[in-house]
């Protein structure tokens, strides 16, 4: 049974070393319990906040312990009177092999799934980030501008298609021309702008000749500060993430940008909301699953996925996340099926 654990909490971008593998012996399960394997390990940018043990909204990893995160579990062992071996379910087992569960909080994705490890993406948490954040905050309305940063990720793909359902104009940012292209030709995007251009500023302004309507922020940054003087009068700003900032040990560097923020702000009403999926929103799951499984029977949704083979990798590959270096979701084969 391997096991990755937060070995030193980081200070900036993490390192290998802040990790470390370990063996441990596999668990029993108890009465009423099961022994889950893991398939799919996801790997998303909240990890690095709980690495930190600057307060936040949930409880930090503690030193020496496995690393949270969410998986794709075949069951093993089973004391439970609801789940049978070979069953697969999406779990929060971690970064490890083995897990004990009592049933609660799992999903049963049946004995045969056709893509098991989409429940960690398209038809997961992910996904129904998207889709709440963008339609409850966002409030698309066809023939507006909508902008999604991180624009071929997990989550922005699915903002940007959700936006093209609706009716909006899309401009997709993305980190580099290939994620650009992508953003065009497989998702439907009407415009990409590569955020290291050094023109960047200027060519999202040309991209968005009608001013923007929404602007669903993942990145924070300089994408916001190319952003902000382009909203429209009552816009609206689904706060979802700021990856840009999270190895952050230090405010940005000057001039300081609140007042001229909070003056756009007023002046031109624009609401801007931040919100915490599973906290804000588990009680509309159903109708994202609705919605996006006849999407995804209709052709209506394109996913990719980043899927990266080894457990022993989780670490480099959770790194690049923070650097850009995935292009799609991404997942870690932790085990064959
Ligand atoms: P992605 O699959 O989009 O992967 C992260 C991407 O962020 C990278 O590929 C990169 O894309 C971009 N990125 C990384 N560093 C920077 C940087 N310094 N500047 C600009 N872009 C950067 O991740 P997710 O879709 O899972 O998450 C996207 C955002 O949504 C994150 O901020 C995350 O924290 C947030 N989130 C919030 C939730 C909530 O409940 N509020 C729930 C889920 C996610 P590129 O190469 O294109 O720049």
């Amino acid at each position: 049974n391997r096991r990755i654990v937060l070995a030193s909490r980081p200070v900036g971008a993490p390192k290998e070393s802040d990790f470390r593998l370990e063996s441990v012996d596999k668990p029993q399960p108890g009465q009423g319990q099961m022994l889950l394997r893991s398939v799919y390990l996801s790997l998303d940018p909240y990890m690095r906040g709980r690495m930190s043990d600057a307060k936040s909204y949930a409880e930090p990893v503690a030193l020496d312990e496995v690393m949270v995160g969410g998986t794709v579990c075949q069951v093993e062992q089973s004391n439970h009177a609801d789940f049978e071996v070979g069953e697969w379910v999406l779990a929060y087992t971690g970064w490890q092999d083995y897990g004990l569960s009592d049933g609660e909080g799992l999903i049963k994705l049946g004995k045969n799934p056709s893509h098991p490890s989409y429940a960690l993406g398209v038809m997961g948490m992910p996904g129904f980030t998207a889709y709440m954040g963008l339609l409850d905050i966002g409030q698309p309305k066809a023939g507006e501008t909508l902008v999604v940063a991180a624009a071929t990720g997990a989550v922005g793909s699915m903002v940007g298609q959700i936006g093209k359902l609706k009716g909006c104009k899309v401009v997709g940012i993305a980190g580099g021309e290939e994620k650009c292209q992508f953003a065009k030709e497989q998702l439907g995007f009407d415009e990409c702008i590569d955020h290291k251009a050094d023109d960047f500023a200027e060519q999202l302004a040309k991209a968005c000749d009608q001013g923007i309507d929404i602007y669903f922020e993942n990145v924070g940054g300089k994408v916001f500060d190319a952003v902000m003087p382009l909203l429209n009068t009552s816009a609206r700003i689904p706060l979802c993430g700021l990856i840009s900032q999270y190895n952050a040990t230090a405010l940005p560097e000057g001039p300081d940008r609140m007042s001229m923020l909070m003056g756009q702000l007023l002046v031109k009403r624009i609401k801007m909301q931040g919100f915490i999926i599973f906290d804000d929103y588990a009680h509309r799951y159903n109708e994202f699953a609705t919605d996006m499984t006849q999407w995804l029977a209709q052709g209506k949704i394109h996913y990719r996925e980043h899927l990266v083979e080894g457990f022993e990798n989780a670490p480099q590959a959770f790194i690049g996340l923070l650097e850009g270096k995935n292009f799609g979701k991404l997942v870690v084969q932790t085990n064959q099926p």
